[in-house]
């Protein structure tokens, strides 16, 4: 998927993928990287690429085809699949052995039937809602789940997961410890029961800031792209060498002077307060830079700030280049990331868009991308 009709350029440097992988790896043992929505942005097979040459054993994706596009390549690792099933996916996820994350009675009897058309097995996980309040089985459904699985001999459970909903949110530990809690009494239930599996909890906050909560493998997402999920917080220190692995970049276009009093662009929401220099640079809505970011965010320019001024249009911004002596049409402009010692941050670009660094990756990850590898 691509933006086809425009100029900004998304670079991952894989490099940066790799390391943070490692660095988690360090931490936490047994990180199962989340590439689920095209890995972020960052690009669904090159980044499932290095990891698996990082040494990643298993990995999770959003939906059967994400996995599907992984196989070959990817076969001997395990495959989780963290998003919804329905029915119609039933029977891939079978053949190629991935581990779906269930969440309904009726996706186990999907699962059951698929198999035994198959004459083969269904490997899965159970999910469960241990506070998130959004997909999963719930702890009083314990009984229920063991009796199906007694019952349905070709369902092999291999992995009981749940979702932390305030783990990047220091303050809000004490919810973190109820979610563990659920977890714990769900997990002991089920082997109560006579069931062997592995566990799996924390994201990447929870990885990083809960020893306690790493259990048999992490599913960390967005500090693997290089965000601290503590950014801003008492625990930064956890996530300082993370390292960001998208930049944006696009040309400027035009460079022209505007007098006193002069306005740009829609509705002249912007006027000159003295004479500037302002350079129009090739991103717009349109590209996924969001027009909330008219009169707010900040571009990079031969390694110097440019402010956007006025309206963010649909495939053009203009921004503040008065300062930046030389910059012309042809220079790059850094919407995110940029050349020097003053990069715009994921944070950064998140705070003046109203939004977190997730979708900034989901929605710039649209762009034609081009990969930067060391190796
Ligand atoms: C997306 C996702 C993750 C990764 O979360 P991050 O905050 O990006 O680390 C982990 N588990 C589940 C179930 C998810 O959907």
């Amino acid at each position: 998927m691509s933006v086809p009709f425009n100029k900004l350029i998304a670079r991952i440097d894989l490099d940066a993928i790799r390391e943070n992988y490692l660095l988690l790896r360090e931490v936490a043992g047994n990180p199962a990287p989340v590439i689920k929505a095209d890995a972020y942005g960052h690009g669904l097979l090159p980044v499932a690429r290095t990891l698996a040459q990082a040494g990643a054993g298993s990995m999770c994706v959003g939906s059967v085809e994400e996995a599907v596009a992984l196989r070959g390549e990817f076969s001997g690792r395990i495959v989780s699949l963290l998003g919804p099933l329905d029915k119609a996916d039933a029977a891939a996820v079978v053949e190629h052995g991935l581990v779906p994350y269930i969440y309904r009675r009726e996706q186990l009897a999907m699962l059951a039937e698929a198999a035994r058309n198959a004459g083969g097995q269904a490997r899965l996980a159970l999910k469960f809602d241990t506070g998130m309040g959004r997909l999963g089985f719930r702890l009083p459904d314990v009984p229920d789940l063991v009796a199906t699985l007694a019952a349905n001999r070709e369902l092999r459970l291999e992995l009981v997961a749940s979702h932390l909903a305030t783990a990047d949110e220091p303050a809000r530990d004490d919810y973190v410890v109820r979610q563990r809690g659920v977890f714990e009494a769900v997990c002991s239930e089920l082997r109560a029961a006579g069931l062997d599996f592995a566990c799996t909890l924390g994201n990447s906050a929870g990885l990083l800031a809960y020893p306690e909560l790493r259990y048999d493998l992490q599913r960390p997402g967005i500090a693997l792209y290089g965000v601290n999920p503590f950014c801003g917080t008492p625990l930064a220190h956890l996530g300082e060498r993370l390292r960001p692995a998208m930049s944006v970049r696009t040309p400027v276009a035009q460079v022209h002077s505007l007098d006193a009093g002069e306005s740009v662009s829609y509705g002249c929401t912007f006027v000159a307060p003295k004479a500037m220099r302002v350079a129009v640079i090739a991103a717009g809505y349109a590209d996924c830079y969001s027009r909330a970011l008219g009169g707010k965010a900040e571009v990079v320019i031969r390694g110097r700030r440019a402010k956007v001024c006025g309206r963010v249009c649909m495939q053009l911004s203009i921004v503040d280049v008065s300062d930046i002596p030389g910059a012309e049409a042809g220079d790059d402009a850094w919407l995110l990331g940029g050349e020097g010692d003053d990069p715009v941050t994921p944070d950064e670009l998140a705070g003046w868009w109203g939004t977190i660094t997730y979708e900034v990756f989901c929605l710039l990850g649209l762009n034609k991308r081009e990969y930067v590898d060391g190796l």
